[in-house]
């Protein structure tokens, strides 16, 4: 935690935001001052500045934000998604998650939309519940598992063209 930093303050809840995702290494929030409806920032729990500092975290973010990102499309409905990181205003290591719709092509230089809090609820509302769908089915996947390891995996039939390769091998060896 570094002190005045507002993403440790959304970690530590001492300010309040449209939470859409959390686990042990990442936090992801709708932003306040969005270029397109819907936009997220994918935060690391823990404060550093620059993705070089801590590259295997930072990876891991990147996953998360891959996730965010499936999860606004099929939540909001955009044409698209981007990502990005830039050295911006506020210095804790964050990507930003844009929906790209027809007439909100979020560039950095634009000006953010207008937005209520209401609006902002809603939106974030939408992202949630595809992410907790996906959470579900991600507890059920590892459930599931040790199941699917027993299976055999049915043995291949040798093509042609196999069969004609391996003996090549063996003339030639
Ligand atoms: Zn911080």
């Amino acid at each position: 935690m570094v002190d005045e930093c507002i993403f440790c303050k959304i970690v530590l809840r001492e300010t309040p935001a449209e939470i859409v995702y959390e686990d042990n290494d990442a936090i992801a929030f709708l932003d306040i001052n969005p270029r397109s409806k819907g936009m997220c920032i994918v935060a690391s729990k823990k404060h550093f500045i620059n993705f070089d500092e801590n590259i295997e975290l930072t990876s891991k973010l990147f996953d998360k934000a891959l996730i965010v990102g499936e999860k606004i499309k099929k939540s909001l409905n955009p044409l698209s998604v981007s990502f990005s990181i830039m050295p911006a205003q506020v210095p804790h290591f964050h990507i930003r998650v844009y929906p790209v719709y027809k007439d909100q092509v979020p560039l950095f230089e634009n000006k953010p939309i207008e937005i209520s809090k209401e609006e902002l609820n809603s939106l974030a509302n939408k992202i949630r519940s595809a992410i907790v769908e996906w959470k579900g089915r991600q507890t059920k996947k590892v459930e599931e598992k040790p199941k699917e390891e027993k299976k055999e995996e049915p043995k291949k039939e040798r093509s042609e063209e196999d069969v004609y390769w391996m003996k090549r091998e063996m003339d030639v060896g």
